[in-house]
């Protein structure tokens, strides 16, 4: 196991109060607009919870005293109140189900282009980038620049609010897990890992041929870090059209075995998702039906393009979705009927994928999209209310990655992302609009104090434990040495039906 290190809480308890708590708590009788609330955490977990009174902070005061961290005090010297009501909204950290950490790097570049040339294009060029110059890169950073790819998402993350993550961890970067391990620990923040496989349909460099070496690096990864905090590793093969059913079957087996997830990208883009119909005479629900893939453990990332079969059988095993209406916008892939999903007892989350797609990490721009999008298609202005959205980005995927996370709520773990409400987009807010404004008024820049595990990461907007000037100056330069490599390199065309195409070309040259 790798030995566990990271930002541990100077003290034991810390106590956060604000104008509102937004709790997103499932507990019965749980209220959803709580006025001058306040948290308090022992270690990392929630001790406690609610409406603020005077007695309360007395009480607290004179248990903990010494022993107490009062978040925002510094800034609050105006009041003279020991535990001062932040002009803030409290609500549990955000939780992001699917997301690619090396992504950070590669904002800006192929724009304007579909999902497989995009892939062929930008994701798998990169990640090989990094795998091939390895060495190179690290003589130059006097560090992997994995873990500079992998830092700058863990900044990214907090910078919105988000605490938890599950990190897709597909092409080249499969190989790399120790550093994105080490970049998770050392931010403060909790990840769940889909390891990545192929076989088929993709870049032949990165194939797992045979097939086994899928499970054989699961087990590798699973060994060294079973027993680290705030990691798991679960297995992820990246795409449905880039994984065949051996592959997938002894993914599924393996999964079975640990008690975990399964994740996968699914029907993502149109074209795609055709291409895959037609050649395989079926869709990709219904290959990872025939396969034994599908149960309550399944997790498909988009499923843009379903069939009223495909959304019957999801709803029927049980199958996890997560929507990400950013990537799917941006890239044209199309977006998918949640609503409908959501009528039929289909669990859905909203996230953000990669920043590559997404360009940012914005989860609150995510959710409106979301939201905003569902009401044109519905012609309903009722659709995904700003509660909802809200819910898809704590609670539902906090359940949906079995982590107790996603609420405030006693003895979940204490992540919290405070809301500035003095922001000049969130003036006037009251109890009655702070859960709207939270997606329609929001900028999603406004998470000014963030605590994981108990310990703030985020302080009145400056990272605690991140040398964000390190960070930044190495990912600059690492985009621009990748570009000047992108430049030498011809685009493989090798992503989904661009396989077929790709080797079109290749006869086309020999001919010549
Ligand atoms: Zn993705």
């Amino acid at each position: 196991m790798m030995e566990s290190f990271g930002p541990k809480s100077e003290t034991k308890y810390m106590i956060v109060r604000a104008d509102y708590l937004l709790s997103m708590s499932e507990e019965e009788g749980a209220e959803e607009r709580i006025e001058d609330g306040y948290v308090l955490g022992e270690g990392s977990t929630i001790k406690e919870c609610g409406h603020y009174t005077p007695e309360i902070g007395e009480r607290i005061l004179k248990e903990y005293g010494d022993d107490l961290t009062i978040v925002g005090k510094d800034i609050t010297n105006t009041t003279k109140e020991q535990i001062p009501k932040l002009k803030a909204a409290i609500l549990p950290g955000f939780v992001k189900a699917h997301g690619h950490d090396h992504e950070a790097t590669i904002i800006g570049i192929c724009k304007d282009m579909p999902l497989v040339d995009w892939l062929d294009g930008a994701i798998n060029p990169f990640t090989r980038f990094l795998s091939e110059k390895r060495e190179e890169l690290e003589a130059k950073f006097g560090k992997s620049a994995n873990l500079i790819a992998y830092r700058k998402a863990r900044v990214d993350d907090l910078s919105y609010g988000i605490t938890t993550a599950l990190t897709h961890h597909c092409n080249f970067n499969k190989y790399y897990v120790p550093d994105l391990v080490h970049a998770n620990l050392e931010m403060g923040t909790k990840m769940i890992i889909a390891v990545g496989s192929q076989d088929r349909n993709y870049d032949p460099r990165v194939l797992d041929l045979p097939v086994e070496l899928a499970t054989q690096r699961l087990d590798k990864y699973w060994d060294q870090f079973k027993d680290t905090p705030r990691t798991w590793v679960i297995p992820g093969p990246d795409q449905v059209f880039s994984n065949g059913p051996e592959i997938l079957k002894q993914q599924k087996e393996w999964s079975e075995k640990h008690g975990t997830l399964i994740h996968i990208h699914s029907a993502e883009e149109y074209g795609t998702t055709q291409w895959f119909r037609e050649k395989y005479k079926m869709t990709e629900v219904e290959f990872l039906e025939s396969i034994g893939f599908l149960s309550k453990d399944t997790m498909l990332a988009h499923q843009v393009h379903s069939t009223d079969h495909d959304l019957e059988l999801i709803a029927k095993y049980g199958v996890k979705i997560v929507h990400n209406p950013l990537a799917n916008t941006i890239l044209g892939s199309g977006m998918p009927d949640i609503v409908k999903m959501r009528s039929m007892g289909i669990d859905v989350a909203i996230s953000t994928d990669g920043s590559g797609s997404a360009d940012n990490q914005n989860i609150l721009a995510a959710a409106r999209l979301a939201s905003q999008y569902q009401r044109g298609l519905h012609h309903d202005a009722k659709r995904v209310p700003a509660i909802d959205a809200l819910k898809m980005i704590t609670a539902i995927p906090g359940k949906m990655l079995r982590l107790k996370v996603g609420q405030v709520r006693v003895g979940y773990d204490m992540d919290l992302a405070v809301i500035d409400l003095t922001r000049p987009n969130l003036i006037p807010t009251s109890k009655r609009n702070v859960v709207e404004n939270l997606i329609w008024a929001s900028d999603g820049s406004e998470a000014r104090w963030v605590i994981a595990n108990g310990v703030l990461l985020r302080d009145n907007y400056s990272f605690t434990k991140a040398n964000t000037t390190e960070i930044f100056a190495d990912i600059t330069e690492l985009q621009a040495m990748f570009m000047d490599f992108l430049a030498t390199q011809k685009i493989v065309k090798a992503t989904g039906k661009r396989a077929e195409e790709g080797e079109e070309e290749k006869k086309e040259e020999k001919k010549e």
